[in-house]
């Protein structure tokens, strides 16, 4: 049985000490490794192995941080099939999927390969007479990243690319569920030529992230994960005086007018719904039918979702994957059979799927509801499984109304071939990502990702220009030469005349 420990200052620790947490494999069933649980002392060394990395890499110049970066991109680039395998074995999702996050995640690497230009700041001559004024963007020391199962490679780097390239040093915590991807991520940073401590994994649940939140040494904490989580992060982190960005759970709705075209939009709303077993918190987990669009919708899509074809990554044809643990599962089919329980129509019950040869893996078939209503839970909570609900709106107003009285605002689509419907929803969406005619919305590396409301605690959105923000704070300076200061003594407030 492999036993995963942690990464710290340069090296990988095992963790004889600690607790163990198991790892499946999702499509099997089967325990494949048992993953070090930190306790607080392996996580102040960890800490403590950050805040000493910290004087020598904020001190080194933004452009050898970058050249780290650009070779950090190569590896990741060559060895991108063998993450996607790693993430697909303790995840779950298709190989492609996999490849998929992959790239979405070195797209940052990218971005901060481009660090020096974003750290320029800004300058202003003779701001009064003979003073000048410029900003300038320093690192925050170290920050910690807490990270969650679904995207095991992405999400950890949407986070410290942007981070270490701003000149910090960087402790991850990630999933206990999926814990290698991170690891693997950790071994090629070092082989990239990033110093020792700069970057460091402590593998562990709770006690770990408690140890992170409360530490002086931390000046920043990036959470992704479930709403409660994120609020709790939220709370604590900022209680301690760190500067806070948690991003929480969704409930991403699709609104589908009766002029879009309807077999585009069934299919974007298949692989929206039903893409990673719903494991993707810019998952459509409800549509939002909007007149005569809701009977055709259903028409449409209910043989997709009969028709999807359910079974491990590399296997012939398969189009969703397990679970990716038995009690996730095991929740998910909770919610099916609550559904039915609240009076929504259940169209399709993928509940009794089977897969030949794997009997043992953590698999669920895709469920359709239809009339469900905003009292339901099924409507009002997040699954985050292979099951879609579908709600029946009037017209526009009130399909928007739907959208904007739920308590998440991650991302939201709509689909039209009205531009004027189109600009509307733009306009008075609460979401902090939207899309028209596109399901799922994830901004580009350069861009910055981010909900509103419920999913999304603190101001500033995770990587692109936002994450250079928070990863690093501001400085103004005002300067001016002694044969500029005036001669007499000024007890007044400066001002210009
Ligand atoms: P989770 O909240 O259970 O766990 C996330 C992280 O927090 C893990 O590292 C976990 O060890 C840690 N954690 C869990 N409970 C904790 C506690 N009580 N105290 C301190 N730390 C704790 O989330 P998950 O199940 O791993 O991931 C799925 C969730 O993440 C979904 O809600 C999904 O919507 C959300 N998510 C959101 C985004 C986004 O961008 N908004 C992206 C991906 C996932």
């Amino acid at each position: 049985m492999a036993a995963i420990g942690h990464f710290i200052d340069g090296e990988e620790a095992a963790d004889p000490c600690s607790d163990f947490g198991d790892v499946f494999n999702p499509a099997t069933g089967r325990l494949s490794a048992r993953v070090a649980l930190a306790d607080d002392q392996t996580t102040l060394t960890a800490i403590a192995a950050a805040a000493a990395a910290l004087p020598g890499w904020a001190g080194t110049p933004a452009l050898r941080r970058a050249r780290v970066m650009f070779r950090f991109r190569d590896l990741l680039d060559r060895h991108a099939a063998d993450l996607a395998q790693i993430i697909s074995s303790e995840h779950g999702k298709l190989l492609d999927d996999a490849l998929g996050e992959v790239t979405r995640g070195l797209e940052v690497v990218e971005f901060a390969c481009g660090i020096p230009q974003m750290l320029k700041g800004e300058f202003s001559e003779n701001v009064g007479t003979g003073i000048d004024s410029w900003s300038l963007r320093q690192p925050v020391g170290v920050c910690a990243g807490i990270t969650p199962f679904n995207f095991p490679a992405m999400v950890p780097m949407w986070m410290f690319p942007v981070a270490v390239a701003c000149g910090n040093t960087f402790v991850l915590k990630p999933s206990e569920k999926d814990p290698s991807a991170p690891m693997f991520l950790a071994r090629l940073l070092s082989e990239a030529g990033l110093p020792d401590g700069v970057f460091n994994v402590v593998n562990g649940a709770k006690a770990a992230v408690d140890t992170l939140l409360t530490d002086p040494r931390v000046g920043a904490v990036s959470f992704v994960g479930s709403t409660p989580v994120a609020e709790y992060i939220y709370t604590t982190a900022g209680a301690h005086g760190k500067r806070v960005q948690a991003l929480g759970g969704a409930k991403n709705h699709m609104v589908v007018m009766p002029d879009a075209d309807m077999e585009q939009a069934a299919r974007a709303l298949m692989g929206a719904a039903f893409g990673s077993a719903g494991e993707r918190c810019m998952a459509i987990s409800a549509a939002v039918a909007v007149g005569d669009a809701g009977d055709r919708l259903i028409e449409t899509i209910a043989p997709m979702v009969r028709g999807l074809k359910v079974g491990p990554a590399g296997s012939e044809g398969a189009e969703m994957g397990p679970l990716v643990t038995s009690e996730h599962r095991d929740r998910v089919c909770g919610y099916v059979k609550l559904g039915v329980e609240e009076g929504a129509d259940l169209v399709v019950d993928g509940r009794n799927v089977e897969v030949p040869g794997h009997p043992q893996g953590f698999y669920l078939g895709g469920c359709l509801f239809d009339h469900v209503k905003p009292g339901m839970r099924i409507y009002h909570e997040e699954i985050f499984g292979p099951v879609l609900v579908v709600l029946r709106a009037t017209d526009l107003d009130q399909a928007l109304r739907l959208v904007n009285e739920h308590e998440f605002g991650n991302g939201s689509a709509i689909f039209t071939s009205d531009g004027s419907s189109a600009r509307r929803f733009e306009n008075a969406v609460q979401a902090g990502m939207v899309g028209i005619n596109v399901p799922i919305p994830v901004p580009m590396a350069f861009h910055s990702f981010g909900g509103w409301k419920r999913s999304l605690f603190g101001p500033l959105h995770m990587h692109g220009p936002d994450g250079v923000r928070f990863y690093t704070r501001l400085k103004t300076v005002t300067a001016r030469w002694p044969d500029q200061v005036p001669a007499k003594t000024e007890y007044t407030m400066p001002t210009m005349k």
